[in-house]
């Protein structure tokens, strides 16, 4: 079977939702048993989001084979359970460079090289090369942006030229768009998308589905109008009205029996293809997520924390925890900054478990590391992820073992404890450039240890998006005090996850384990951290 494209643009306002149609999409026609994934095709000049900052950009996603990229992968990896890898991102910043790269090496036999044929060739290159590196009967590709913005035209024009090479059978067009409510016309109004869909036509391309994002139901009537204005079907103008979680949308999605559509349209609905989506498991979760019994509050100790997106694979683990134990996770965000302010007592008082985030640069260290503290010393459970394990090093470093000054050479390169350092051999990288360590790594876990238990394995691999790491000259003394450093990248002899054995559940990981977390199949640390917080919160208020 030929591989099918499924095209997804979005139009009248950003912010639609483009990306959880996408990732609900894929999830239903793999409820089908088709093998599916989603690209990302973004309209900016950086080649990666790697060095955007948080707030700009929201969570860098890091994918096994050591992508930066865009938060969206986070969605599709989580709703799909399969993995992204770098061609799942692509960015104009990227086709640019090869493009240019090519021509540096004379590629272009003398040609002129321009925004067509050449841009657009890469783009399409790009498009395919995902159904080249795996087998796949559906490539759902998402276009950034808004129909209309100057930046992603070559992307508009890459796809008509796909539609045309690939004909109707193999391609599918959808379009997000906004249905206002205008409250003192007291109606939904059908203009703005009346106007977005014919933005697409002067491009090229027509719609086979309207996605109409809404505040309120869809009549007969409107989507009649909406059909005939813009020449799609009655039953492909689709409502997706706001939903209380993003995990209702594929749920909501086959009850218009959108996937019923796709798969007639792209010939799938003959033949190899399951004719009704297998959603036990998924609509298991969604019950289950509708039934949970208490609150559990953790902090989440970071410094973009009024960016909600900032942390997303972070929160979206936390809640995908604490519906496999029953329990919503209250997460109360607090800003590192803060903690030094306010004291830790009081930022962090009544909270049942502190997770101290990743994070790069000096702003908020100390409160980090404060934060660390105050979990070791009362005893409540604690989490570190890779900066938050860093911060629980250095402050381990200082306060148990004494040595004052210690600190991460990131921060304080003069350290006279420098617990928290470049290795040696990325040290010869820096003249080079690529020092971070990203991507899926082994780590083999010392058997008896917390890591242990709660992976239930000996071996597991985890992402990885950090330059510093655990100091090997200072290991044997600091694990003389009482640190268990119980997870280990033996190839590298480099330090992955680090615990106190005599705390209720103390424990830092040098990866990031948020970004394998999946719907129906948490991430074992956060479901174990999350269960130990239930226990403590429990053993408080019975204690009170
Ligand atoms: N800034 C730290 C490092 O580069 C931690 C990075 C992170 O938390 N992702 O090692």
């Amino acid at each position: 079977m030929t591989t099918k494209y499924i095209f997804v643009t979005g139009g009248v306002s950003s912010s639609l939702g483009k990306g959880i149609f996408c990732a609900s999409l894929g999830r239903l026609l793999k409820a089908h048993g088709l093998r599916v994934t989603i690209q990302k095709l973004d309209p900016y000049i950086n080649v990666d989001p790697g060095t955007m900052n948080p707030y700009e950009h929201g969570e860098v996603y890091v994918t096994d084979d050591g992508a930066e990229s865009d938060l969206d992968l986070g969605h599709y990896e989580r709703f799909l359970d399969s993995p992204t890898s770098q061609a799942n991102n692509v960015t104009t910043g990227r086709v640019y460079s090869e493009v240019i790269n090519k021509e540096r090496a004379g590629e272009y036999l003398g040609k002129t090289v321009q925004v067509v044929p050449h841009i657009i060739d890469e783009i399409k290159h790009w498009i395919f090369r995902l159904a080249d590196e795996a087998e796949y009967d559906v490539v759902l590709c998402e276009i950034g942006g808004t129909v209309g913005d100057i930046e992603s035209l070559p992307y508009l024009e890459a796809i008509r030229q796909l539609r045309y090479e690939l004909g109707p059978a193999s391609t599918l067009s959808a379009h997000l768009t906004l249905v206002p409510y205008l409250a003192a016309a007291g109606e939904l109004k059908t203009k703005p998308t009346q106007h977005s869909v014919k933005t697409l036509l002067s491009h090229g391309l027509q719609p086979d589905i309207l996605v109409c994002r809404s505040e309120r139901h869809l009549d007969d009537e409107l989507r009649r109008k909406i059909a005939l204005f813009c020449n799609v079907l009655p039953q492909a103008v689709i409502e997706a009205v706001d939903a209380d979680s993003i995990y209702e949308v594929p749920l909501n999605l086959a009850d218009q029996g959108v996937d019923k559509l796709v798969l007639d349209r792209l010939r799938l609905l003959r033949g190899l293809v399951t004719p009704e989506p297998d959603l036990t498991g998924w609509m298991r979760f969604v019950r289950r997520l509708h039934s949970l019994s208490g609150t559990v509050t953790v902090a989440l100790v970071g410094k973009y924390v009024a960016h909600q997106d900032a942390y997303k694979s972070i929160s979206e683990s936390f809640m995908l925890a604490g519906v496999e134990l029953g329990v919503e996770v209250n997460v109360r965000y607090v800003l590192s900054d803060s903690i030094l302010e306010v004291g830790s007592a009081h930022a962090l008082k009544d909270v049942s478990g502190v997770l101290v985030a990743p994070g790069f640069g000096k702003r908020g260290v100390e409160g980090k590391i404060e934060a660390a503290r105050y979990a070791r010393v009362h005893d409540v459970p604690f989490f570190g992820v890779c900066l938050g394990l860093q911060c629980a090093i250095i402050e381990f470093a200082r306060n148990v073992c004494g040595w004052q000054y210690a600190h991460s050479t990131e921060f304080a390169p003069d350290t006279p404890y420098p617990v928290i350092d470049f290795m040696e051999e990325q040290r010869r990288l820096v003249a080079k450039g690529g020092t971070m360590r990203l991507g899926g790594y082994s780590c083999h876990l010392e058997e008896g240890s917390l890591a242990h238990g709660v992976y239930g394995a000996a071996d597991v691999r985890e992402r990885h998006r950090h330059r510093y790491e655990i100091s090997n000259t200072h290991r044997t003394a600091l694990a003389a005090h009482g640190l268990r450093f119980s997870g280990i990248n033996v190839e590298r002899n480099l330090v992955e996850i680090a615990e106190l054995p005599d705390k209720r559940w103390f424990l830092g990981t040098q990866f990031h384990p948020e970004y394998r977390s999946r719907v129906g199949r948490p991430h074992p640390l956060f479901t174990s951290f999350v269960h130990a917080a239930q226990a403590y919160s429990k053993e408080v208020t019975g204690a009170a």
